[in-house]
């Protein structure tokens, strides 16, 4: 298939492109799209067969269900019944890196939910993503725009390397500011219940309900007893090619541990990469590919970069990814989740 590819300097100047991206949603096509969190892809929400696509493209597993990106806060059409607490956290968090699980109506396909009676709703930031959707005329589902298990794409580039010939128009635009994919929190229960943390934390998301909580299930290795409630959870994630071993706890500790594992690695032959901070680079010798997240202090920058240095890890061909931990609290939970999920839970600590 040709892929038609579009990149958007100036929203006001390249509309044409958003309109032409949007009549590919409208007649039942897959469109990856920039977001605030990371890059999308979508299709028309309310027609299988075009959301039977996506899943084509990326290779997910049907048992997987599908997010809905929406441009307003109107969503009686599409869900059962609003809490009114749904009313406060759309009034404080849309647009932004928040969905919200809902009970849905009918209208929603069985295969955008994967046959659960509940919706993820999103309303995205992002300029392009809001005129899109809003030009489509239809809710857009849309999971992140990379082929199944590899990181999230957070630029344009990254799209194209796993989407094209795959889809019909990749439509570009800035970087992802987020980096890492939307909290989900599940307003079905009460009282709501994190299912994947974000870039909304669960610490400003207590200031508007202080009872909720995030799913025990999703910080911990998949067991047979415990099952995280968000079904695309249980499954390795954002991973690149490489093998990834978290080195977490003291800070000298955690660079020693580091220093001595690189060496013994470097001594049987193994390419290493080293994830590290800003504040850290200095102890770590230049035999070895070593990549920055940025400084400590900005835990939005960490996460902005987290998915980008995993790719470029693949780029460089390491072997092995020495990884340092974040301590889990604000966005180092949401960080701390996607590295050991892409780990398969390797965690050292120290
Ligand atoms: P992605 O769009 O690739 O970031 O994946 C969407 C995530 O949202 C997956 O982890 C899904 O399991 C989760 N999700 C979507 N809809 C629901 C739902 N109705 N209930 C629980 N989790 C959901
Ligand atoms: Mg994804």
């Amino acid at each position: 298939m040709d892929t038609k590819i579009s990149i958007i300097k100036d929203i006001h100047n390249d509309y044409k492109s958003i309109e032409e991206a949007a009549s590919v949603i409208k007649k039942g096509g897959v469109v990856a799209f920039p977001t605030e969190t990371v890059y999308g892809l979508g299709a028309d929400g309310l027609n299988p067969l075009a959301v039977k696509k996506i899943f084509e493209a990326k290779g997910r597993p049907q048992d997987n269900p599908l997010i809905i990106h929406v441009a307003n806060k109107n969503l009686e059409s599409l869900v059962q019944e609003i809490p009114s607490i749904a009313n406060e956290i759309m009034d404080r968090f849309w647009p932004g890196p928040l969905t919200l699980i809902f009970k849905k109506k009918d209208i929603i396909p069985n295969v955008t939910s994967a046959n659960l009676d509940t919706i993820g709703v999103r309303m995205p930031s992002n300029e392009i993503a809001l005129k899109l959707i809003e030009s489509s005329g239809t809710p857009i589902a849309a999971p992140s725009a990379n082929i199944s298990g590899r990181p999230s794409p957070t630029d344009v580039e990254r799209c194209i390397e796993d989407l094209e010939g795959k889809i019909e128009y990749i439509l570009g635009g800035s970087r992802s500011d987020v980096g890492v994919e939307s909290t989900i929190l599940d307003l079905s229960v009460d009282p709501p219940c994190i299912l994947r943390p974000g870039g909304i934390t669960l610490e400003m998301l207590k200031e508007i309900d202080e009872r909720i909580y995030i799913d025990p299930a999703i910080m911990k290795k998949n067991n047979e007893n415990i099952k995280p409630k968000a079904p695309g959870m249980k499954y390795r994630h954002y991973a690149p090619k490489a093998k990834i071993k978290i080195i977490n706890g003291n800070t000298e500790k955690t660079i020693e541990k580091i220093k001595d594992l690189l060496q013994n690695y470097i001594d049987n032959k193994l390419k290493v990469g080293v994830m590290t901070c800003d504040e850290h680079v200095k102890y770590y010798s230049n035999h070895v590919e070593i990549i920055s997240l940025g400084s400590r202090k900005k835990l939005d920058e960490i996460a902005k970069n987290l998915f980008e240095a995993l790719r470029s890890f693949d780029d460089k061909g390491v072997d092995i990814i020495l990884a340092e931990g974040y301590q889990e609290k604000d966005l180092g939970i949401a960080i701390m989740n996607r590295l050991k999920k892409a780990a398969a839970y390797d965690i050292l600590e120290v």
